[in-house]
């Protein structure tokens, strides 16, 4: 089979290449996830003693925090009926100490920085230099060993050093992770696939809180990155993101200077201000990753409603519709590269061309089919292990609508003056875990994609 070879061939070059890449800048989130996994008679219980009516009204229409425990399982609900991820801020105390009590199974590496952290520096060997808000034990403790490093200025001169010796006792930042499996039900509701909400009760990552060492040896940490990935701004609100903005502007202008391309790992942003803030930031990136709700969100925020329902009503998502929405953001922002992925199928829309933009895309689909199968991906190997999961036979729908609608072959077609690249990619039945594929996903295509292009 077609996609068989070219998942092998893309897997051998950039496993080859990866130890190119240079060091890669990773900013801002990281944070302690503590995971519980859902059990439907424990929520049933919950939602009727919180209120069922209530409850109810928030699983049609997301809140914009959570303040209430009503509100808490209602948009559990939300994510459950869809099948969609969301994650929203914890605002109240009492409701901190709710999640605190309901307890969870396990504690685990949290952030998109963190997670990229694990896997660029722990797993491929790519160095990597982390912002960690808050470096408590806890958290120091779930980064794995290997080349990753956070600054730590002594005697006003900077060093980097593996969070572990770090030796400082920060705050501990708690996300908590709500699982369900595919199937799952409460009430009258039946999860179309496996997916979780997020509740953050962590007053560093939302309020983008970014620490001295970055601002204060900002050029100087610049100057040793090949490339930089951005992430953390979902969590901001209208009232508290101008100064984060601001700082972050700067940092992009630094890394522009010095060529250093930027990939945002843009996620579900609730507030309406903030995600056309990021919009308006958006042309200063090389390249932004994103899935489905995502890319819905930003295209209510453009004014396109009919195209961002399209986004949200097909399965697999309109591969067309997709296209549409990426070529009016590039259009718009000006940004090089747009990574888009869903269950299923990735798609990559880059002013520039070449097959190394989709067999990127593959490597990545192997490294997520990987972290979904294990939970975590400890080596390499565990990726090239991935090749016996099977190819997504429901993506060949979506690859013929690409055939038929731009003339794509072999995952490759020109649209718009723009190259639109497409993998299909490969399911695990009954993953162990989703929680942190999506940056599994953006962070492998994009540096393996400079992988290849360095190599
Ligand atoms: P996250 O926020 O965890 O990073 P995203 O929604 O951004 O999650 O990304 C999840 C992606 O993971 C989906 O778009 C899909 O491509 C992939 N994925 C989900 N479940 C599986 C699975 N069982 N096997 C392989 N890939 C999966």
């Amino acid at each position: 089979m077609m996609w068989d070879g070219l998942y092998a061939s893309a897997f051998e070059k950039i496993n080859e290449r990866i130890g190119n890449t240079g060091r890669v800048l990773l900013a801002y989130n990281t944070n302690i996830d503590a995971i519980k996994y859902l059990n439907s008679g424990d929520l049933k219980d919950r939602i009727e003693k919180a209120g069922k009516e209530e409850v109810l009204r928030y699983s049609n229409e997301l809140p914009e925090k959570i303040r209430s425990v009503q509100q808490l399982l209602g948009s559990i609900l939300w994510s459950v009926k869809r099948g969609k991820a969301a994650e929203l801020f914890v605002e109240s105390c009492p409701v901190r100490f709710y999640m605190k009590r309901w307890g969870w199974n396990e504690l685990r590496m949290g952030g998109q920085v963190g997670i990229m952290a694990n896997l660029l520096g722990g797993v491929y060997g790519v160095p990597v230099i982390a912002h960690v808000p808050q470096i408590s034990r806890l958290q120091a403790g779930l980064f794995k060993d290997g080349s990753i490093y956070v600054p730590k200025i002594e005697n006003g001169q900077l060093r980097l050093v593996h969070p572990k010796e770090f030796n400082a006792d920060e705050e501990s930042c708690i996300h908590f992770i709500y699982e369900f499996s595919r199937g799952f039900r409460v009430f009258d509701f039946k999860a179309p696939r496996e997916n979780r909400f997020i509740g953050s009760a962590d007053d560093y990552t939302t309020t983008l809180f970014i620490r001295d060492e970055f601002r204060k040896s900002f050029e100087e940490i610049a100057r040793s990155v090949n490339l930089a990935i951005v992430s953390g701004l979902q969590a901001l609100t209208k009232d508290n993101y101008r100064e984060p903005f601001e700082t972050i502007r700067g940092h992009l202008e630094v890394l522009n200077d010095r060529n250093v391309p930027a990939h945002l790992e843009f996620a579900f942003t609730p507030d309406e201000t903030v995600r056309k803030a990021i919009l308006d930031l958006l042309g200063n990136f090389w390249s932004v990753g994103l899935n489905e709700v995502e890319l819905a969100s930003i295209m209510e925020a453009i004014g396109e409603k009919c195209l961002a329902e399209k986004l949200l009503t097909n399965d697999p998502v309109d591969p067309v519709a997709v296209t549409e929405a990426m070529l009016k953001l590039a259009e718009k922002t000006g940004v090089r590269r747009i990574h888009f992925h869903t269950y299923g199928y990735y798609l990559a829309l880059t002013d520039y061309k070449g097959e190394f933009v989709r067999d990127a895309l593959l490597f990545a689909a192997l490294a997520a089919a990987a972290k979904a199968k294990l939970g975590d991906v400890r080596s390499i190997d565990d990726i090239a292990k991935a090749m016996d999961v099977p190819v997504n036979e429901k993506a060949k729908p979506v690859e013929e609508a690409l055939a038929r609608e731009y003339g794509m072959e072999k995952g490759l077609a020109e649209v718009d003056g723009y190259q639109l690249a497409f993998v299909p990619t490969k399911i695990v039945e009954k993953p162990k875990s989703t929680v942190g594929i999506g940056d599994t996903i953006s962070s492998s295509a994009f540096v393996g994609e400079f992988a290849l292009k360095n190599g």
